[in-house]
C-alpha cells in the first residue's frame, strides 16, 4: 500500500526564470544560464540567468539611481512602513504558491514552507514596518569650552546606510532574503540580492511582490548566479555601501577582507556547531524530543542546529538510546509527501559532503547509533545519524559545521565540565539548555558563548529578538532594535549658539 500523500506541485510554466532588474525581468547579458533542481527528486526544474559582473552592475546601478532618486529621499517613513505591510499582505495572499515553489526547489517539508517561508516571513516584515517610523537619535550635552561666550549643543541622526548587497544561503531561502530585505527598506536603503544557486526561484516571485506592493523599480533588484562571480562581483561592486552576508563562516571571511579593503560597512551571520546541555533533573522524554528537533529539524541545515549533544553521565544512556530510536523511526520523503518528517539535502553535492563527514566519524572512531548512509535512489536524502563515543577523540565531525542530520554525543560530570565541553569550539551561535533548575540554569548561561541560548527550547527565533554570533559565527546583530545599527549610519550634529 502506498503510504504517501501527495500535495500538488507547482507548475513549471509559472516559474520565473530570468533576473529582476531594475523592475523587469532580464537575461543575463551573456545569455548564460544555470540550472535549478527539486532535490526530492534530482530533476531539473528551471534555468536561471548565470549573472556577471555586468549584469550585477546593471542592478547596482538600478538601486542607487532609486536609493538618490528625489521621490526614495523624499518618502516619508510612514510611507515606506505602508508598502512594506502591504508587501507583507501580498506574501500572506501568495502564500500557498511561494510555500510550493520553495518545497519544490528546497525540498523542505510543505508545512515547514508554509509555516516559515510565508507565515514567519510576512510577520517579519510587519514588524520591521514598524521599525521604519521610530529611528531616532539622540541630544547630547556637550563640554566644549571655546571660544569663550560660546555654547554648544549636540544630536544625533541616523542616516540610511545606502545600497545594500544582501548575499544569503539556500537553508530558508525567502526568509532568508526577507531577514535582510525588510530592515534595510524599512532603514530607507535599497536592495540588491543575490539568492544561493541552489534556492532563486522563491526570491524572484518576491522581487515581483516588491514592486505590486508600490515599491519603485530598483528599490529591490536579485542577481541569480554563482557565488564566486555574481557574489563576488556585488561584494567589490563601489555602488554598493554595505554587504549584509548569511552563509558559512569559510565564505563569510573572505567577504570581510574585502570590504574591509574597501571600508564598505559589513555584517556576517555564519555557520556553527551548537550544543545542546541536558542537565541531571530533565526528563529524559523531554530530552530525547528536544535533541531530536534541535539537530533534525529541516534536515539538519540549520545554522543553530544542535549539533553537539551533551549529556548529564546520570542520563545519558538512556537519552541516546531514544535519540537513536526516534532518528531510525524517522520517514524521508518528498516535502510534498505529507507523512513525510524529513525532507532531502538541498543538492547533490550536500549530500555527498554530509556523506563524507559520515565517514570521517567512523574512520576516526566514532560509535555509529543510528543512520550513517545515504538513502539509495534519485533524491539526495542522508538518514539521520547519531554518533556517541565521542569524548577526548580529536573527530572532525566534533569540530566542523556539518550542516546536515548528524548529531556527535558526549557526557559530562558537572556544570564546569560542561560550560568547557560546550565552549571547546571555534564557533558561538546558539546553545541551549535543557533543565527545570533554574539555579543551575542561570549558572550556566553566562558561561556559555554563544550569541543565543535557549533554555528548554532550541532553533526559536523572533523578530524582535537580536540574532548573530560569537566567535567564528559573525560580526554584528540582525533583527530587533540592532539592526539598526547594521542598516543606518550615525551621523553627529554639533551646533554652536
Ligand atoms: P555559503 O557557501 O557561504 O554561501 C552563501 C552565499 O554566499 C551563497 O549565495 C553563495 O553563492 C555566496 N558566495 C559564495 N562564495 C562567495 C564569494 N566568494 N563572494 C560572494 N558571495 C559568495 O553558504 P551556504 O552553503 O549557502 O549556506 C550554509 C551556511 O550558511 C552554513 O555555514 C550556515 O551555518 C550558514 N548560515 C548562517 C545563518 C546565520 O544566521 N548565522 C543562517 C543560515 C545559514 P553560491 O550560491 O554560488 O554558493
Ligand atoms: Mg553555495
Amino acid at each position: 500500500m502506498n503510504q504517501s500523500v501527495q500535495n500538488p506541485q507547482p507548475e513549471l510554466s509559472a516559474i520565473r526564470q530570468k533576473m529582476f532588474i531594475d523592475g523587469r525581468f532580464v537575461d543575463a547579458r551573456s545569455g548564460k544560464t544555470l540550472p535549478v533542481f527539486n532535490p526530492a527528486t534530482g530533476a531539473e526544474i528551471a534555468r536561471v540567468p548565470d549573472a556577471q559582473a555586468e549584469d550585477v552592475d546593471a542592478a547596482v546601478r538600478s538601486a542607487r539611481a532609486t536609493f538618490e532618486s528625489a521621490a526614495w529621499q523624499g518618502m516619508l517613513p510612514v510611507e515606506r512602513e505602508r508598502l512594506l505591510l502591504k508587501l507583507a499582505d501580498l506574501i500572506e495572499q501568495h502564500g500557498e504558491e511561494l510555500a510550493r515553489l520553495e518545497t519544490l526547489n528546497n525540498g523542505k517539508l510543505l508545512m515547514f514552507s508554509r509555516m516559515l517561508e510565508v507565515g514567519a516571513n510576512a510577520q517579519w516584515t510587519r514588524y520591521m514596518a514598524g521599525w521604519a517610523t521610530k529611528i531616532e537619535g539622540s541630544t547630547l550635552d556637550v563640554s566644549i569650552p571655546f571660544p569663550p561666550g560660546v555654547r554648544y549643543t549636540a544630536m544625533t541622526r541616523r542616516e540610511p546606510v545606502g545600497v545594500v548587497g544582501a548575499i544569503v544561503p539556500w537553508n530558508f531561502p525567502l526568509l532568508m532574503a526577507m531577514w535582510k530585505i525588510a530592515p534595510a527598506l524599512a532603514c530607507g536603503c535599497t536592495v540588491v540580492l543575490k539568492p544561493a544557486e541552489e534556492t532563486p526561484l522563491t526570491a524572484l516571485r518576491l522581487a515581483e511582490l516588491v514592486m505590486e506592493a508600490g515599491f519603485p523599480a530598483g528599490a529591490v533588484n536579485v542577481v541569480t548566479g554563482y557565488g564566486e562571480s555574481a557574489g563576488a562581483a556585488l561584494v567589490r561592486h563601489p555602488g554598493v555601501n554595505k554587504i549584509a552576508f548569511t552563509g558559512s563562516t569559510e565564505v563569510g571571511k573572505i567577504i570581510g577582507r574585502s570590504c574591509m579593503d574597501d571600508m564598505k560597512r559589513v555584517s556576517l551571520e555564519l555557520g556553527g556547531k551548537s550544543p545542546v546541555i541536558v542537565l541531571d533533573d530533565c526528563d529524559p522524554a523531554v530530552a530525547v524530543a528536544g535533541a531530536a528537533g534541535a539537530i533534525f529539524f529541516n534536515h539538519g541545515q540549520v545554522c543553530t542546529a544542535g549539533s553537539r549533544l551533551l549529556v548529564h553521565k546520570s542520563r545519558y544512556d538512556q537519552v541516546l538510546a531514544g535519540l537513536a530510536s526516534a532518528a531510525e523511526a524517522t520517514k524521508l520523503g518528498d516535502g510534498f509527501d505529507e507523512t513525510a518528517q524529513m525532507g532531502p539535502m538541498v543538492s547533490a553535492t550536500h549530500r555527498d559532503r554530509v556523506v563524507r563527514y559520515i565517514e570521517s566519524g567512523k574512520a576516526e572512531g566514532a560509535e555509529l547509533l543510528a543512520g550513517g548512509q545515504a538513502q539509495p535512489g534519485s533524491g539526495y536524502f542522508v538518514r539521520p545519524t547519531v554518533f556517541s563515543n565521542t569524548t577526548g577523540k580529536d573527530l572532525t565531525i566534533s569540530r566542523e559545521e556539518i550542516f546536515g542530520p548528524v548529531v556527535v554525543a558526549m557526557p559530562f560530570d558537572d556544570l564546569d565540565d560542561v560550560a568547557r565541553k560546550a565552549n571547546d569550539s571555534r564557533y558561538g551561535l546558539g546553545a541551549s539548555i535543557w533543565t527545570n533548575n533554574l539555579t543551575q540554569a542561570y549558572r550556566l548561561i553566562p558561561k556559555v558563548q554563544a550569541g543565543t541560548v535557549w533554555l528548554n527550547c532550541h532553533n526559536m527565533v523572533d523578530p524582535n529578538l537580536p540574532f548573530g554570533g560569537y566567535k567564528d559565527s559573525g560580526v554584528g546583530r540582525e533583527h530587533g532594535r540592532a539592526m539598526i545599527d547594521v542598516y543606518t549610519e550615525t551621523k553627529s550634529v554639533c551646533v554652536a549658539y
